[in-house]
C-alpha cells in the first residue's frame, strides 16, 4: 500500500472510558484504524470488550475522550470532532447507513414506508422506484405494506437492510446484524449485505461473533 492512499476512515490514537461508579471503564486506549473504501471489516471480541463503542464513535454518536476520526467520505472530507449535533446528523443521514441487532424499525411505519425514508430525508428524486427495487431484491416484495410487528426476525432485519442501504451511503455499520437471527436467516442477511456494500462500492464495518461471516470480511479486527 503507498503511503498516499486515501483510506475512508482514518482513526488515529483514539481512547474511550466510561465513568464507572468512582473509577472508569477503559474501552480503548491509543487506538488505530485505517480502512480502504470498498472493503469489508470484521470486528470481534468477547462481549463487554468494545465492539458497539467502535462502532458508535465511528458513527459519531459517541466521541472519544481523546484522538481523531476522519471520514473521507467521496464528497466531502469529515472530521466528527468538528462538525456540531446537527452536522453530525446531516453527515450520517447523507453518507451513512446502520444495521441494529435488534432491527430498530420504525414501528408504525410499514416495509415500504421504512425504507423511502431515508431517500425522503434525503429528498432524492424517485424514492418508490429505489426502494421498490430494493425491496424486491430483499424478497421483501410481497411485505411491501406489513408493519414490523408483523415480520419474522429475518423479514425485519432484510427491511433494516434495505433501510440501510437505499440511499446508496459510502459507509454502513452493522453491530452483530446476524445476532438475533437462526443459520438460514444469517446466511441470508449476509449474502444480502456483502454482495449489495459490493455492487455500490459501500464500505462495511461490521461486529460480529460469528466466524463465518468475519471470514467472508475483507479484514478481521479483534478488540479483545
Ligand atoms: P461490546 O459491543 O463488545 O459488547 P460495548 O462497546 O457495548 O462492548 O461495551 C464495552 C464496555 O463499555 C462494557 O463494559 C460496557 O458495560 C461499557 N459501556 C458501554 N457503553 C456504556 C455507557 N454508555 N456507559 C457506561 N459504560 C458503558
Amino acid at each position: 500500500m503507498s503511503n498516499d492512499t486515501v483510506h475512508l476512515i482514518e482513526m488515529t490514537q483514539v481512547s474511550k472510558a466510561y465513568a464507572d461508579g468512582a473509577g472508569a471503564q477503559v474501552v480503548l486506549t491509543d487506538f488505530d484504524l485505517a480502512v480502504q473504501p470498498g472493503t469489508s471489516l470484521a470486528i470481534m471480541g468477547p462481549s463487554g470488550s468494545g465492539k458497539s463503542t467502535l462502532l458508535n464513535i465511528l458513527a459519531g454518536t459517541v466521541l472519544p475522550d481523546a484522538g481523531c476520526i476522519t471520514v473521507n467520505f467521496p464528497a466531502e472530507s469529515i472530521r466528527w470532532d468538528q462538525l456540531d449535533e446537527s452536522g453530525r446528523v446531516r453527515v450520517r443521514r447523507r453518507h451513512m447507513g446502520y444495521v441494529h441487532q435488534f432491527f430498530n424499525l420504525i414501528p408504525t411505519l410499514s416495509v415500504l414506508e421504512n425504507v423511502l425514508l431515508p431517500l425522503q430525508l434525503n429528498r432524492m428524486v424517485n424514492p418508490h422506484q429505489a426502494a421498490l427495487g430494493l425491496l424486491e431484491r430483499c424478497g421483501l416484495s410481497h411485505r411491501l405494506q406489513a408493519f414490523p410487528d408483523q415480520l419474522s426476525g429475518g423479514e425485519q432485519q432484510r427491511t433494516a437492510v434495505a433501510r440501510a442501504l437505499v440511499h446508496k451511503p459510502a459507509l454502513l455499520l452493522a453491530d452483530e446484524p446476524t445476532g438475533n437471527l437462526d443459520d438460514a436467516n444469517s446466511q441470508q442477511v449476509a449474502e444480502l449485505l456483502l454482495s449489495a456494500c459490493q455492487e455500490t462500492g459501500t464500505t462495511l464495518v461490521l461486529a460480529t461473533h460469528s466466524t463465518q461471516l468475519a471470514q467472508r470480511c475483507n479484514a478481521t479486527l479483534s478488540t479483545g
